[in-house]
């Protein structure tokens, strides 16, 4: 099955690495499956899943939620100013804050809700134009803005060119969390998830690979 088979995935990549298994976390991404393919996730023993649309998560998440109390939800998407609301009653850690206006309005929000959630600031290595996330030259100024607002940023998050080996990538966000001071790296996904473990990742995405046969 795809889930015990990432999970050995991961075992070898972190034994590769010389890393601990239990400094890489598991984001299972469900964006577009079912509260049955989410249920067998968790009997399987998942905790940490990833969604990138707060009206799709708005949907099925609140059941699921509540039937396990114990499972914590990241938003992975882009998320709007005036979605910020919704994201913060629904999610546990919010991967992508990438404007100064973004930050203030979700400290608002958590101060609004009494809900101090964990953020990554997803920062745009390739600089892709179509792609959301700060520049990287940019991304030192966004945590001071953050940190002034009161977000409770724990690291950096990225998404590389779907047309580039990921290394350069993975190994720029490391350098940079490693100037900020900042632990933790969400990066990672189906194709490249091993490198990402052997470039520092602390949460890997997975979407794809854990639904195949
Ligand atoms: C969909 C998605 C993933 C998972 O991608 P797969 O290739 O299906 O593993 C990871 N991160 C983000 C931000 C995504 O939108």
């Amino acid at each position: 099955m795809g889930y015990s088979d990432v999970q050995s995935r991961i075992d070898k990549a972190c034994a590769a690495a010389k890393r601990a298994r239990s400094d890489v976390t598991l984001v299972a991404v469900t964006k577009m499956r079912t509260p049955e393919e989410i249920g067998a996730l968790i009997s399987a023993g998942q905790k940490t899943f990833g969604e990138n649309r707060v009206q799709d998560a708005e949907g099925k998440w609140p059941q699921i939620r509540a039937a396990h109390p114990d499972v914590k939800l990241h938003f992975i998407g882009h998320l709007q100013t005036n979605k910020a609301k919704d994201a913060v009653e629904l999610f546990d850690v919010i991967e992508t804050v990438d404007s100064e206006r973004l930050a203030q309005a979700l400290a608002a929000e958590m101060k609004k809700q009494n809900r101090n959630l964990p953020c990554f600031i997803q920062v745009n290595t390739g600089e892709e134009e179509q792609k959301g996330g700060v520049a990287p030259k940019d991304a030192p100024a966004l945590f001071a803005a953050c940190r002034a607002a009161g977000l409770d940023i724990r690291g950096l998050m990225c998404i590389p060119p779907a047309d580039e080996l990921p290394d350069l990538h993975f190994a720029l966000l490391n350098k940079m969390a490693n100037e900020m001071g900042l632990p933790e790296l969400s990066m990672g996904m189906s194709a490249d998830f091993e490198r990402a473990i052997a470039f520092g990742a602390s949460y890997i995405r997975i979407g794809t690979a854990l639904f195949e046969d």
